[in-house]
């Protein structure tokens, strides 16, 4: 408020002193800006440093609990899968986590255990996450779909699209700094998004203001372990954001991944 006064008397100083002088108006002149080309990426625009602007906007804070979402999908039959499921598969970890990983949906062993990447995949996922330095517990993790596709085929769009809306709601309740997309078919359905994995995979997009790092699924890891490199530098991003953004600033003890 002291400043805007201040802004306000100086001004008036600066056109009591140009009328002094026998200014008696002043024109307003257009100036024509060069225009700016900023390549487009998935879902963002890139500004002149790479950061990302979010054109959607941010998220707003949710009230709502996990206990309540989880109570409103109940039993659900929202979509064909639950048809052949065991267990509807919800999101799990900590509810104040910076991080979190989402996945495509269960496979057979977190459809009998009903938590989220406890299987072969899931195990490798616990390496990655221990890899920059975190433990489970302190993430969340989830997939967009609840229920296990049979034999593991990808969910449809309109399988995604019945079920993301909760995954979203959780998302709007935690609001994560980062969340990891796994894979292709996750990537596509969290960020709306036609590009494919290998072209976003290592690179920050955003969702309403959260970065978004799409890197490949733990399952196509152990399929082509080869992979594990480009992983670990997408993983390593992730660690210097948020050992950039961090309250509490700590040089993070990282292993390589093997
Ligand atoms: N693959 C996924 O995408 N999610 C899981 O929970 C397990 C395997």
């Amino acid at each position: 408020m002291e400043e805007i006064r201040n802004l306000i008397t100086a001004t008036k100083k600066q056109i009591e002193h140009l009328r002094v002088l026998g200014v008696e108006g002043i024109r307003e002149t257009k100036i024509e800006r060069p225009k700016i080309v900023i390549e487009q990426s998935a879902s963002s625009a890139a500004t002149l440093f790479g950061d990302l602007v979010p054109e959607t906007p941010a998220l707003t804070q949710s009230n709502e609990t996990f206990e309540q979402i989880h109570t409103e999908i109940g039993d659900c039959s929202r979509c064909p899968l639950f048809q052949e499921r065991t267990h509807v598969v919800h999101t799990e970890g900590n509810r104040k986590a910076r991080l979190m990983f989402v996945g495509e949906a269960p496979g057979a062993d977190e459809d009998i255990q009903a938590r989220p990447f406890v299987g072969r995949a899931g195990q490798l996922l616990t390496k990655i996450i221990e890899a920059i330095g975190l433990k489970r517990e302190e993430v969340l993790i989830g997939n967009v779909n609840r229920c296990r596709p049979p034999g593991n085929r990808a969910p449809t769009t309109e399988e995604a699209s019945t079920c993301k809306p909760f995954l979203l709601r959780e998302i709007a309740v935690v609001q994560p700094e980062v969340i990891v997309v796994l894979g292709n078919t996750a990537m596509k359905n969290l960020l709306d998004t036609r590009e494919g994995i290998t072209r976003l995979r290592g690179r920050f997009q955003d969702y309403k203001g959260i970065k978004v790092m799409p890197t490949f699924h733990p399952a196509y890891l152990l399929r082509d372990p080869s992979k594990k490199r480009e992983t670990w530098e997408d993983l390593k991003k992730v660690r210097d954001y948020l050992d950039s953004t961090s309250k509490h600033p700590q040089i993070t003890q990282i292993t390589p991944m093997s």
